[in-house]
């Protein structure tokens, strides 16, 4: 394991990517006195949440070669957390009434999110850290201690250059690169696919019957939102949740999870029963991937489990220098990537030490042992769930949650950089938001909302510059 960078502990870091994650890490960099370059290869901050109505050309993002689309934002969407519980801890996403243009919903619009992440850059003056319009295509060690990272990139002219970093931290997101399920006889089914990342709008599908395949919570949203032009909809989803039937919308059908397309058009589920539909839409979900530190191996993708990860961040032989802000999912995501953010700005800078690499390296065999031998597949490695409430790990008992719990995770990570440990109001809210369902769950009332609505409200008026208001 290589030191922190030199003897006044100001680093010279490189954040790749102006999402959340890298405006947080940005931020935070700085704050503990590193200098900061972040590679932004979209001309805006927001990463994700900068919507774009264009797709790829290939609907299902297989070839390599593709130009891409960074986001995967659709227009209709709306968070499925109420805003407190997603803002940052110290710039709260609080209500805007002020400004007529705000959506002040407790689940807002899409765009609301992106404003809020542009008035985050702007409170804390970080779009001067940025390089817009430059990507980063390779990261690699100038030497075999990995005590100096070489960051080539390329702008949008296609001017390349390099430059030498004390630290590289990645912030590219974990949404744009599609995963897709195996379904016998798709390659010959004759009908359009397409993966939820290239999904906008339901226009192109009036009057045509369709098939979602997957029931998270883009396969949820995606369905209803499709429901309102077409003929018929039809969910393949996991046998746990296939009873749910929705109110709203009669031509919205649920069935088990497809068995076999055939070519004449025809998809069969496992119940039996079939469909002869126009188009599927598979909402399967994202891959990670870091092409930029292809081919060198240094941290490998498994069944999608990016590794070794020193609790999710740091691989073992390349720390402090390489780090990762924001990989765990099934989590409350910007505050994650804050706690994550701090905790790489101080140990870069010294003050607070990780253990060895061996002793490192001990802690990741020994998650990755538990993970195995609780019959958790590689791929959920980095899903941060309270096995109470989640089916797919529900055979779990309570004690076994520190392998995964995201309090638990929060909370180890706070402590190491001497933060706080997650306010209960934003713990119980989320706990509570993501057991929400049914077609109007963000606008439904629900048990407690008002008085941990309050008790966010009155943490948020300890944060200044940060007008607060709570209507
Ligand atoms: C459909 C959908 C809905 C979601 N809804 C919610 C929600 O309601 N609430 C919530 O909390 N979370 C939600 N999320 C999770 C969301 O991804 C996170 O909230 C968060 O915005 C991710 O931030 P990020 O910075 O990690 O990644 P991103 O927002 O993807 O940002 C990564 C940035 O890195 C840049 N980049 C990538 N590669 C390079 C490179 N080589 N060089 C330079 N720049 C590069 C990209 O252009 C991008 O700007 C949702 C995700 C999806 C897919």
């Amino acid at each position: 394991m290589t030191q922190p960078c030199n003897s006044v502990n100001s680093c010279n870091v490189a954040v790749i990517g102006a999402g959340a994650s890298g405006l947080v890490a940005a931020r935070e960099l700085r704050r503990e006195g590193h200098t900061v370059t972040a590679f932004e290869r979209q001309k805006l901050v927001g990463g994700l949440w900068v919507y774009n109505p264009r797709v790829e050309p290939d609907l299902l993002s297989l070839d390599p070669d593709r130009t891409t689309v960074h986001s995967s934002i659709y227009e209709a969407l709306r968070t499925n957390l109420p805003r407190e519980c997603m803002g940052f801890r110290d710039f709260p996403f609080v209500t805007r009434p002020e400004d007529e243009s705000r959506d002040s919903r407790q689940y807002p619009d899409h765009k609301e999110v992106m404003k809020y992440l542009q008035d985050f850059a702007k409170e804390f003056e970080i779009e001067e850290m940025i390089r817009f319009e430059t990507e980063v295509v390779r990261v690699e060690p100038v030497d075999e201690n990995n005590r100096k990272w070489r960051v080539r990139y390329k702008d949008s002219r296609g001017v390349s250059g390099e430059e030498i970093f004390d630290a590289v931290v990645v912030c590219n997101g974990h949404f744009t690169e599609p995963r897709l399920a195996h379904v016998p006889g798709l390659d010959s089914w004759p009908g359009k696919q397409i993966h939820s990342h290239n999904y906008r709008v339901p226009d192109p599908f009036k009057d045509q019957v369709v098939i979602v395949i997957g029931n998270q919570s883009s396969g949820t949203d995606i369905s209803k939102d499709i429901a309102t032009m077409a003929k018929e909809v039809h969910i393949a989803a996991k046998p746990d949740t296939y009873e749910n039937q929705s109110s709203l919308y009669s031509n919205l059908l649920i069935h088990p999870t497809i068995e076999r397309a055939y070519e004449n058009g025809l998809v069969v589920f496992q119940d039996g029963k079939a469909v002869h539909a126009d188009v599927i839409v598979h909402c399967t979900g994202y891959k990670y991937r870091f092409p930029f530190l292809e081919p060198n191996g240094y941290v490998t993708i498994e069944d999608n489990c990016v590794g070794p990860l020193y609790k999710h961040v740091f691989p073992p032989a390349l720390a402090p220098g390489l780090s990762f802000i924001g990989l765990p999912s099934m989590a409350l995501q910007f505050f994650m990537f804050e706690l994550q953010s701090k905790w790489v700005a101080s140990v870069l800078s010294g003050r607070v030490k990780l253990p060895s690499e061996d002793k490192m390296m001990e802690d990741v065999i020994a998650f990755y042992a538990k993970l195995e031998s609780l019959d958790i597949p590689k791929r959920y490695t980095h899903f941060l769930t309270d096995p109470l409430w989640t089916p797919m790990f529900e055979k779990l008992k309570p004690h076994e949650a520190v392998v995964i719990s995201q309090s638990e995770y929060f909370n180890w990570v706070a402590g190491q950089c001497g933060c706080p440990s997650i306010e209960h109001w934003r713990d119980e809210q989320y706990n509570i938001s993501v057991k929400r369902d049914g077609d109007t769950f963000r606008d439904d009332p629900w048990d407690d909302r008002d008085r941990l609505t309050k008790e966010a409200y009155r943490d948020f008026a300890k944060f200044k510059p940060t007008k607060v208001c709570s209507t």
